[in-house]
């Protein structure tokens, strides 16, 4: 597949460094979700944002540096945040999605939409030392097939409570847009890349089958 038009749900730490990868790989438009406001801590690790952006919506302040830095590319701002109820109306006209949320809930419903709309959807996520990149195509494997039901959200370590390591969120928003550009599979398996930042970099590519039956992507859908 060629991407030609990508969104990315959230413009944190993930989407900042997507953005730039996707931007660099030539993809014509950019739609960028986030309804949170730059913060002071946001700025060692999210890069398109200054301390004089501090309190103005950062979808806003994403698309003008990127339409600073890459004039021919066609930026779109939606300056709030994805709900199970506007996600399909969101990704509708794109090629593939980029999750750069910071919620389980959200990273849940984004992979639940995707049997929906038909539309892949690369999962990221990065919490301290651990990084984890993963796309669902439709027809799955799905985020249900890699971790189950959702957790508890209170019980999962995320970056905003955690800390997170931010040149490895650098590179995790990278490779999820290098997924992003990957060709569409329906072979039913799919790979969880995973990056240790403890001590040297390691990286680990597991082959993540789907589960019969599973809600997300299962039950009555078929893979294409
Ligand atoms: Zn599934």
């Amino acid at each position: 597949m060629e991407a030609n038009a990508a969104i990315l749900i959230g413009m944190g730490g993930l989407g900042c460094p997507a953005a730039l990868a996707l931007a660099q790989a030539g993809v014509r438009q950019l739609t960028l979700v986030d309804g949170d406001r730059v913060e002071l801590s946001n700025l060692p690790r999210q890069p398109w944002y200054r301390t004089a952006d501090v309190g103005r919506p950062k979808a806003r302040v994403a698309a003008e540096r990127l339409q600073k830095a890459f004039p021919g590319l066609a930026v779109r701002v939606v300056a709030e945040h994805a709900r199970p109820d506007t996600v399909a109306e969101l990704v509708r006209g794109h090629d593939v999605a980029l999750d750069g949320t910071d919620s389980v809930a959200a990273k849940y419903f984004l992979s639940d939409a995707v049997a929906r709309t038909r539309i892949p959807l690369v999962f990221g996520g990065v919490v301290q030392f651990e990084a984890r990149a993963f796309r669902i195509d439709p027809g799955g494997p799905c985020l249900r097939c890699l971790f189950g039901e959702a957790p508890d959200e209170d019980e999962v370590p995320t970056c905003s409570r955690a800390g997170v390591l931010g040149a490895l969120a650098g590179v995790a928003g990278a490779l999820q847009a290098r997924l992003a550009l990957e060709p569409d599979d329906a072979s039913g398996s799919a790979r969880l890349h995973v990056l240790d930042a403890r001590g040297e970099l390691r990286v680990r590519t597991l082959s993540v089958p789907r589960v019969a039956g599973c809600p997300g992507c299962g039950a009555g859908r078929s893979a294409t």
